[in-house]
Formats: structure tokens, sequence, C-alpha cells
């Protein structure tokens, strides 16, 4: 279910129609500075780049616009978008941490992330991880020096849960920051700061953006952590998003309610289908996952259209085939379009990677082309 209220928001309702002339969408505010009346005005503005127009670097209105959406939709007192995700995701790490301080990854966790933290070794920040079965121990594995839990829920590739609650307790009782990635679930079917959490992360490339044509992230957290990562990580590191990609992305929110009304409803239909066919071994969706049925209850009120399917088939080689065979499904990156999308996982050697993630392991991105097409299609292509 979907709140009627994030609908308003995503539609733009709280829209004062006094300004911009009634523009139903905010104009696009093609410019990188702002002039002031005075040069006292000007220095005003200076001493709160994060909230005066002032320089684009630092706040524009187009932009300004979509965090005000975002914080809104995450229940969140700010917002800061990005040029991307990682982007995002560096600004929590590089504006937060110091040297000696320690990062615990819960959950599988998106490659480039690990990657960013493995960079982040060389100013002296260290990490770890837990992953599986051992989840429900992770508080075996906080450190002293630890700062900062990082973690998916839904996890990257095979979509399990994690106890946002338990992470909120141990966190709290420590004094550690929490970070959750919220990319998968979007705030219309997980409201992680509602439960506890200090901060979220998004790639707003993948459904808030929803269309495929533009890269973009945003962070939402307090005014008080905002500050600090404002004024180092954000306006030092500059991975700032654009006006115009501010606009795409206040477009595409127009339609996430009913996109992902219909990724659900189509992807839940295909996933179950897999689960069904004799050359499928297990598919990894949420909500065809007994053991995390308590925590769908508890935290989430929805799940889009991306699951993944481990095949029964020899090798990489053979799941490629089935990969090329499938005509609707695109072969590509990324995932959360309209259009649907299909890759198969790693072809290294053993059977699970450092993650735990098994191989023959193919993941779905499930678009708009239709439910029945998209059974077809893969009806044929298993067949073949
Ligand atoms: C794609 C992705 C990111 C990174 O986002 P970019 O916009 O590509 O930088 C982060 N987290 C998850 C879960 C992703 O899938």
């Amino acid at each position: 279910m979907i709140d009627e209220s994030d609908v308003l928001i995503c539609l733009g309702s709280e829209n004062d129609l006094r300004e911009n002339h009634g523009s139903v969408l905010p104009p696009i505010a093609q410019a990188s500075l702002f002039q002031k009346e005075t040069t006292a005005e000007l220095y005003n503005g200076l001493r709160n780049e994060n909230r005066e127009f002032v320089y684009t670097r630092g706040t524009n209105p187009t932009v300004k616009a979509l965090e005000t959406r975002l914080a809104a939709l995450e229940r969140g007192e700010s917002c800061k978008c990005f040029a991307s995700g990682i982007a995002a995701i560096s600004a929590v790490f590089t504006g937060l941490l110091e040297a000696g301080d320690h990062i615990l990854f819960i959950n599988q966790i998106y490659g480039p992330t690990f990657q960013l933290a493995d960079m982040l070794k060389k100013f002296g920040i260290e990490y770890s991880f837990v992953v599986g079965d051992e989840m429900a121990e992770f508080e075996s594995h906080l450190k002293k020096n630890t700062k900062l839990i990082y973690f998916e829920s839904p996890g990257t590739m095979l979509f399990r849960l994690v106890s946002i609650s338990s992470i909120v307790n141990a966190a709290r009782e420590r004094g550690i920051l929490t970070c959750i990635d919220n990319s998968v679930s979007t705030p219309l079917f997980q409201k992680p700061i509602e439960m506890g959490i200090d901060l979220v992360v998004h790639s707003c490339t993948k459904y808030i953006g929803g269309h495929s044509d533009v890269v973009g992230g945003a962070l939402i957290c307090s005014e008080e952590l905002m500050e600090k990562i404002f004024y180092s990580s954000f306006m030092l590191l500059g991975g700032i998003q654009s006006p115009f990609n501010a606009w795409l992305l206040l477009r595409g929110l127009l339609t996430l309610p009913t996109r992902l009304r219909q990724h659900q409803q189509d992807a839940l239909e295909i996933a179950k289908y897999l689960e069904s066919h004799k050359k499928v071994k297990r598919v990894y969706h949420p909500l065809l996952c007994a053991e995390d049925a308590p925590l769908f209850k508890e935290q989430m009120s929805g799940y889009p259209g991306l699951f993944s399917a481990e095949l029964d088939v020899r090798d990489f080689e053979e799941m490629c085939k089935v990969a090329d065979a499938v005509k609707l499904f695109r072969k590509a990156v990324s995932w959360g379009g309209v259009e649907s999308l299909v890759i198969p996982s790693f072809g290294g050697d053993g059977d699970v990677n450092f993650q735990g993630i098994p191989k023959n392991l193919i993941r779905f991105s499930v678009g708009l082309e239709g439910v029945d097409y998209l059974i077809n299609d893969l009806e044929r292509a298993l067949e073949a």
C-alpha cells in the first residue's frame, strides 16, 4: 500500500500557486549564480549557502524543489541531491568519518559501495561486513571504533531483509550512526527514518528517475548531520545534481506511485511463475521468502520489480544463453526503468562470491511492457 500523502507529495500538490505563475512543475533554474541587491545580502547568503541561493554548487531552486519532496517522502528534516547515488554515499563516509573509524556493513551491498570503502582505507578508515545467517549476530561484529553501521534492506542481488529495529537499538546504545541505502524500496515502500535510522541514501537513477535517462543520488538526514556534511563533503567534493537532471527526477516522481504499483504486481507474478518452473532452482524475492515474512510485515509496505533467480544450468555460458534468448528483457546494467532488464551475475570460481551470492544467479528488473508478454517471452527462452 502506498500512503495517500506520499502520492500528493510526488505529484507536487503542495505547490504554491503564487509561485512561478502556477507552473505545475518547478521551472529549470539553469543558472550557476544568483545575484543580490546589496553586498550585505550577498554576504548573508554566503553564510547560509545550504539554504540560500548563492551558487549552484551549494543550492539551486530546481534542485531544492526535488530535495524538499524527497525529504518529505522520507520524513526527514533535510535532503541534498547529488550527481549520483555513489556521490551521496561518498559524502556520508567522507563527511562523517575520520582516520581510525570503522564501518560495519550488514547484508549484501552494492559492489561499488565496497570499492569506495576499500579506497577509503588509504585515509585510515576501515570496514568489515556481515552477511547471511551471521546477520542475526551482527552485534558481535561491532568494534570499539565502529562509527557507522551501513546496510541495505532489501540487500543487493538476494534481496534479504535485516531487522531495522535491531540495528537502531544496537547503534543507539553505543552512539553509532546508522545509514541505509533505500534505493530498492524507495520511500514509498519503506520509511527508515521513522524507525530511527539516522541517514538514508538513494540512487535516484533507479526507481525515482524511472526512465533510464538520468543519473542522480540523494541523502536525507537531520539538519544537524546535514550541516556537517554540507560544509565538508557536499560543497568540497562537489558532486552536485544539475538543475536539468533534478527536473527530470521531479518528472519521475510524478509517476512513481503508479509505476511502483505496476512493477510490484507484474514482478510478483513473474517471480511466482519462475518459482514453479523446472529450470529454476530458487527465486529470491522478499515476498516469496518465508524467513523474511515477519520483517517484511514490520518494516515494508510493498515491494517493487527487482528480484533474482538461481537457474538449473551447468555454467555461466548456459545462463548467458538463457539471458540472450529472452527478447523483451534487455541486457543492461542498472534497474528501475520502464524497460525490463536481465543480467547474469558473476561467472567466477567457487559456488558463492565473497558476499555469499550464489552463481547461476540471474537478476530481473521487471518493466512495464505487460506481464503476459514477459511471461510468454520467458517461457519461450526457458524451453529453448
Ligand atoms: C545503482 C546503485 C547505487 C549507485 O547509484 P548510482 O546512481 O549508479 O551512483 C547505490 N546503491 C544501489 C543499491 C544501487 O543499485
